[in-house]
């Protein structure tokens, strides 16, 4: 039997590090411990929030109702051929740990998406990406609990509805699944993904294995993003906006420098943060709460700051953003209570 923390200092559990309490926080450590955490919340009809490393999270001041953490960690290897490995992973497991574990192990698959903060249980959630790859790409099937159904359900790539920073988790049915395990593929082989504009940059032509890709972002990443160790932040605050092509060619007409990529068919991809240092925010700073000088996307807590103090900053942003090229920007992180 578990017992939950009252009045739980949620403080050091966000990377912003907004000062937070949960009414009640559990830490769980297998399927056992986490239904007794439902259960527990399903009873006294309380909110319930499961959270991760809570790198994409705004948090206020008081968390009501249950919150729940899952602490268990690791892989095993499910199945291995000539060609590649079938991994699970626990929900509890560092991302970057786990990115570094497999590159040392002579996997290949992750490599691009090193020093993403967070856990693995997350990690389907807005399909994380960086630098070209996406979880997706790796993605075999999850098991997660149906808080709805009250049983646990298995989900291949297709039923998670993967897209652009997106999944069912967080768009269709936020909330109704908690994550508990992770199936990925990685190649024995290196599959060399290096396209990518500022990495192509970084390695310069040079041989490359998936050791010094990892490295490679690892110095990229640690060059031009704030640790949230030291500068509170939750990574790129907005999403990038996908627009259809003809909107994008009419900014462009106006700002012939605007960045933008393709993205699917006929809908082109804004880089959010061009458009926030375009109109005047990058730097800027008000109160304890502030737009990084390096990367105008994020936003960052000089210390002591707090989720109203940031929502109004990136209130600002976003009409500014609206009245200055017409283009909505939408928070990335989740925002509790809503
Ligand atoms: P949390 O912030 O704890 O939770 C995020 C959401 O997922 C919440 O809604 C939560 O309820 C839900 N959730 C968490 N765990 C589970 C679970 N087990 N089951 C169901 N729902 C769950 N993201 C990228 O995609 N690419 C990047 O390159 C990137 N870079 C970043 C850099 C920095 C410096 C920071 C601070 C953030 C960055 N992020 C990036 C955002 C963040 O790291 C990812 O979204 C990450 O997956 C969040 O993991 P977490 O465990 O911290 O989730
Ligand atoms: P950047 O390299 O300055 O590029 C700005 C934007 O342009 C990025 O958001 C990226 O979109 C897009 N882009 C650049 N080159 C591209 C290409 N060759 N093809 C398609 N799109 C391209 O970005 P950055 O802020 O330093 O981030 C680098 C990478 O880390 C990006 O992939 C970014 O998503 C990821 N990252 C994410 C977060 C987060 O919290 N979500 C935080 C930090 C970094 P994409 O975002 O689609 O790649």
């Amino acid at each position: 039997m578990i017992t939950p923390v009252e009045n739980a200092d949620l403080t050091a559990l966000n990377s912003f590090g907004f000062a937070s309490r949960a009414q009640y926080l559990f830490d769980v450590a297998s399927d056992a411990e986490l239904l007794e955490a439902v259960a527990y919340a399903d009873e006294r009809q309380l909110p319930f929030l499961v959270i991760g490393g809570g790198s994409n999270l705004v948090l206020d001041e008081y968390i009501p109702g249950v919150v729940v953490r899952q602490i268990s960690g690791g892989y095993r290897v499910l199945e291995e051929d000539e060609g590649s490995v079938l991994l699970e992973v626990a929900a509890g497991q560092n991302w970057h740990q786990l990115v570094e574990q497999v590159v040392d192990a002579g996997w290949s698959g992750l490599e691009n998406m090193a020093l993403i903060p967070g856990t693995v249980g997350a990690a389907p959630v807005q399909n994380i990406g960086a630098y070209g790859v996406e979880l997706k790409d790796r993605f075999v099937s999850l098991t997660a609990y149906d808080r709805e159904k009250q049983v646990f359900v298995e989900f291949s790539a297709s039923q998670c509805g993967f897209g652009y920073r997106n999944s069912v988790f967080k768009s269709v049915a936020p909330g109704r699944y908690i994550i508990t395990r992770v199936r990925l593929r990685l190649n024995k082989q290196f599959v060399q993904k290096t396209g990518y504009g500022v990495l192509s940059q970084y390695l310069n032509g040079q041989e490359v294995t998936a050791r010094s890709v990892f490295d490679a972002i690892v110095a990229i990443r640690q060059s031009k993003l704030p640790d949230p160790r030291d500068l509170g932040n939750a990574g790129s605050f907005f999403e990038n906006p996908v627009v259809p092509v003809e909107q994008c060619e009419q900014l462009r007409a106006a700002h012939p420098d605007l960045v933008a990529y393709p993205e699917r068919d006929g809908f082109m991809k804004l880089a959010a943060g061009w458009l926030i240092d375009h109109a005047g925010w990058k730097g800027y700073r008000t109160g304890r709460v502030g737009v990084y000088e390096k990367q105008a996307l994020v936003l960052v807590n000089y210390g002591q700051g707090s989720a109203r103090e940031l929502m109004d900053l990136a209130s600002k942003i976003q009409a500014s953003v609206m009245e200055k090229y017409g283009v909505a920007l939408v928070p990335e992180p989740r925002c509790y209570p809503q």
